[in-house]
């Protein structure tokens, strides 16, 4: 079956679709983006992904490609139209086309928006699940604006293939301080002997992920001890669990950091039980 993209202003057929060689996404990754997760067709979480799109947005002063509900409405289209029932969807907006200058266009450009869609395998990440993944620690390289979901990803690019060659799936990012940032494509977490679930504070150093923030939930429900502060590689090796949370892999767990293995190398059943539970406790749209 062929793909459909929504591509400014028109559904295409994704062999077909193109963006402009001006396109500032292109030419400078001025842009920024979203994955949210589909599950049973419905969308997990959109109202609080567009919120961050609309942030990310904000930051880079650049305006809405539309408004929010006729956002919505194209995002849904492109999951029908694709016939998603398990997978992700992935939205796009740039500052848009113009001659290739730093400054920003003195002209006001439309904002350019892509909205793609495509099945995932479910069994698949179940299994990854089953079996937990490894990942390796690298220094931080990225610029300070973290927060921004921006689309200049290319320390993120560097950092799983670097795992990739070393056997692992996810790099975590390491600090000046000695402190884990976050991974590549995902939060950062770990738990304690004693049962608390550690990951450090959004307020700098990490992108603020929406899987993270619906997982704070999860476990005040769940009435288990959450805690937010910063941990080092070296209290992760000795941690009894550690995880990694991104909307296209929910609670993923880490069975080996820098080939040290976490608790007895199988995923621990803290991790399991969040990624149990947490559709509990997301918004379906
Ligand atoms: N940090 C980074 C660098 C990411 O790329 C992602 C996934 N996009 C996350 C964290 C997790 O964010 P979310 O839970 O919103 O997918």
């Amino acid at each position: 079956m062929s793909r459909i993209a929504y591509v400014n202003g028109q559904y295409r057929d994704t062999r077909e679709a193109s963006v402009n060689i001006e396109d500032r996404g292109y030419q400078f990754a001025d842009g920024v983006y979203e994955v949210c997760e589909i599950r049973g067709e419905k969308i997990v979480d959109l109202p609080r992904h567009l919120t961050r799109l609309q942030r990310s947005l904000g930051e880079l002063q650049i305006a809405m490609p539309m408004p929010l509900n006729s956002l919505e409405v194209v995002i849904h289209e492109v999951v029908r139209r694709n016939r998603v029932t398990y997978g992700i969807v992935y939205l796009q907006v740039t500052r848009g086309v113009a001659r290739r200058d730093h400054f920003f266009p003195i002209h006001t450009v439309r904002p350019a928006l892509v909205v793609t869609a495509r099945s995932l395998n479910f069994e698949k990440n179940q299994k990854t699940a089953a079996s937990g993944i490894g990942v390796i620690t690298i220094p931080e390289n990225r610029w300070p604006r973290v927060d921004i979901k921006s689309i200049a990803l290319l320390p993120n690019v560097l950092a799983k293939q670097q795992a990739r060659d070393s056997g692992a799936y996810e790099a975590w990012f390491v600090d000046a301080e000695g402190h884990v940032t976050e991974g590549a494509s995902s939060n950062a977490w770990i738990v304690t002997s004693d049962g608390k679930v550690v990951t450090r504070s959004a307020d700098r150093g990490i992108l603020a992920g929406i899987t993270r923030s619906v997982l704070t939930d999860v476990i005040a429900s769940l009435q288990m001890t959450f805690e937010e502060r910063p941990f080092t590689p070296e209290e992760a090796y000795g941690a009894a669990e550690a995880f990694v949370t991104a909307a296209s892999q929910i609670v993923m767990p880490v069975v080996s950091i820098d080939k040290h293995l976490i608790g007895n190398g199988a995923p621990g059943p803290v991790a399991q039980r969040l990624r149990e539970q947490f559709h509990k406790f997301s918004a379906f749209s």
